[in-house]
């Protein structure tokens, strides 16, 4: 169970997240929608340990991890721009994190060959990034930030880089791919759809504050708020 605990976090007189309350269950898919710089990638960050948060806290299991450094938390990242290593072969991107940790060559090549599957990439080892396409790349991104076998998995919005038809197609594989992994995902997205389709609930962001959380149908059927109903494709 991951718990965020009035996580906040200002800049300079900017507050960017205002108190955020959660609890997320081991294994959930959450994604966390919400209008441009409403504070997703700025709690992602938070949770991923890249930026400190200026209150609260976050309990990872009754642990509290907020004071941990990002490699102590050893959670997978994925960004919208794949961040991979352009001169490293897909076998040596994906085994980074490993040799990071001093894993023995055997065992990292049966834990890459094993993350390399699983995004169905078999027979894309040697290549270079740039000889992938872009879902190709973004399928290394997911490979390399699961291949530690993290228990919490942070996307931000990993697909925005995608035609239309391969976001579709990633969309349905991250989703296998969580199923299969049963580690807890929180997907970064203003795509209500997006949220929609993915996820087990989402929470709807807005100016930093959580507005709504709730199952798909739930949100769907009841938005809190005229700014939820409007944002999940409602009119009036
Ligand atoms: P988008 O969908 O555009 O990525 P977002 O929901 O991820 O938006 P954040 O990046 O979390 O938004 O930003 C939330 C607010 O905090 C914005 O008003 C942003 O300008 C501000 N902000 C984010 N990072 C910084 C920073 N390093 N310094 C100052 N302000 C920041
Ligand atoms: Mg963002």
């Amino acid at each position: 169970e991951l718990k965020l605990d009035r996580l906040s976090r200002e800049f300079g007189t900017l507050n960017a997240l205002k108190e955020v309350n959660l609890t997320i269950r081991q294994g959930e898919f959450i994604a966390l929608l919400g209008p441009s710089g409403c504070g997703k990638s700025t709690t992602l960050n938070i949770l991923a340990g890249l930026l400190p948060a200026t209150g609260g806290g976050i309990w990872l299991d009754d642990k509290r991890i907020d004071q941990l450094r990002p490699e102590e938390r050893g959670f997978g990242m994925v960004f919208q721009n794949y961040a991979l290593f352009p001169h490293m072969s897909v076998e040596d991107n994906v085994g980074f994190g490993l040799l990071m940790r001093g894993m023995s060559k055997a065992e990292r090549k049966k834990r890459v060959d094993e993350a390399i599957t699983m995004v169905r990439l078999n027979g894309h080892g040697h290549k270079l990034p740039g000889q992938l396409s872009g879902g190709q790349q973004q399928r290394v991104a997911i490979a390399r930030a699961i291949v530690v076998e993290p228990p919490l998995v942070l996307m931000d919005e990993p697909l925005s880089n995608l035609d239309a038809k391969l976001r579709l197609e990633m969309r349905a594989e991250i989703r296998r791919i969580h199923n299969m992994l049963g580690a807890t995902t929180i997907y970064v997205t203003h795509d209500q759809e997006e949220a929609l389709s993915l996820a087990d609930r989402i929470v709807v962001l807005k100016d930093g504050v959580v507005r709504q959380v709730g199952a798909p149908d739930e949100l769907f059927a009841n938005p809190n708020y005229l700014d939820v109903a409007e944002f999940m494709g409602f009119r009036n």
